[in-house]
């Protein structure tokens, strides 16, 4: 019943699904560093209506005109028959969970902007409740999407960054922080390359499409271009033509994503990991590798078992796992 199923590769998908049977619709918010998508979903995750608006280049002090950005998107939503039950949000990291402060990458108008309280007085009465971006992916993919049904699963976000959300016993997993499902910092390799979290080794400092795409422009991919065309899609779409050091990317980061999935398969006998963001676009380009690697390194029977397979939600996965919050809260909200 993926009635929200939309490929990845649509980009201005609109999902006008018609009415809710019942009505009982929330809010859902995704703030991405380039993309904010407001949505109203009802509460078998269908996304009735939507609005994506660029996220505004504001200057570094401008936090407040970016959220009235995100509060006229809200605006431009057709009034729904009911009121909304609540409002969830999916933001770019880091964050500091539950309190909702946020200070995403790639927006530098928001360090320490207290998004879930500034919602709060715009929507008064309603609860409002804020997540990683990455974690809301790894939520709508258990509740609606490649995770239907597996009781323990990670989903995994593969783009600028390398992030996720664990859901173990049907429940999605917060950690002590609300910081569980990093897995781009898991580490891959004990000796390089050093990463920007301070780590070294870890999975996104090789993965990411930012790693990868430098990687490549070392050994020659692209030599010359702009940087906005060496990107970690660009990567994916010249391996998928054939060239060397593109192809010899992907199956670098397959075998680093291979190596952290089978150290958290075997750790947390895990059933499903769905793989989704700009980089896992090159499909069996990365798979192929990362399976292979599986297959070396799960010595364990349990673990071998795992299905490792690309998400199905695709962009909308952001706004569902945000009304996930409000939806299904029993299983994805675990504060106040
Ligand atoms: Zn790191």
């Amino acid at each position: 019943v993926a009635q929200v199923a939309a490929s990845q590769s649509d980009n201005d998908v609109v999902t006008n699904q018609g009415s809710s049977e019942t009505g009982r619709v929330c809010l859902g918010i995704d703030i991405g560093g380039t993309k904010i998508a407001v949505g109203v979903i009802d509460e078998r995750g269908r996304v009735l209506e939507q609005r994506r608006v660029a996220t505004p280049r504001v200057g570094d002090a401008d936090g407040e005109a970016l959220l009235s950005a995100v509060v006229s998107a809200v605006a431009d939503l057709p009034e729904p028959a009911q009121p909304y039950l609540g409002v969830g949000v999916g933001s770019v990291g880091p964050m500091r969970w539950p309190s909702g402060v946020v200070s995403p990458l790639n927006v530098p108008a928001w360090r320490d902007f207290p998004l879930r309280e500034r919602l709060r007085e715009h929507f008064p009465g309603l609860p409002v409740r804020v997540h990683n971006d990455a974690v809301c992916t790894a939520v709508a993919e258990h509740w609606l999407g490649a995770g239907r049904g597996a009781a323990n699963m990670l989903g995994m976000v593969v783009s600028t960054g390398v992030g996720g959300g664990f859901i173990l016993a049907d429940r999605l997993v917060d950690g002590t922080s609300g910081n569980a499902g990093h897995v781009g910092h898991v580490v891959v390799d004990p000796e390089d390359p050093p990463c920007v979290c301070g780590g070294i080794g870890c999975l996104e400092a090789i993965a990411s499409g930012p790693s990868l795409a430098a990687w490549a422009s070392e050994r020659g991919w692209r030599e010359g271009a702009p940087e906005s065309e060496r990107t970690g899609r660009d990567l994916s779409s010249d391996a998928g033509r054939g060239h060397e050091v593109a192809l010899a990317a992907m199956a670098r980061a397959g075998r680093a994503l291979g190596i952290a999935i089978a150290s958290t398969t075997v750790a947390l006998d895990l059933e499903v990991v769905a793989i989704g963001g700009g980089v896992s676009q090159a499909g069996p380009l990365l798979f192929e590798p990362l399976h292979d690697t599986l297959r070396r390194h799960i010595g364990m029977e349990f673990a071998r078992k795992v299905r490792v397979v690309p998400v199905e939600l695709g962009q909308l996965a952001g706004l569902i796992g945000a009304g996930a919050l409000i939806h299904r809260a029993d299983a994805y909200w675990s504060a106040d």
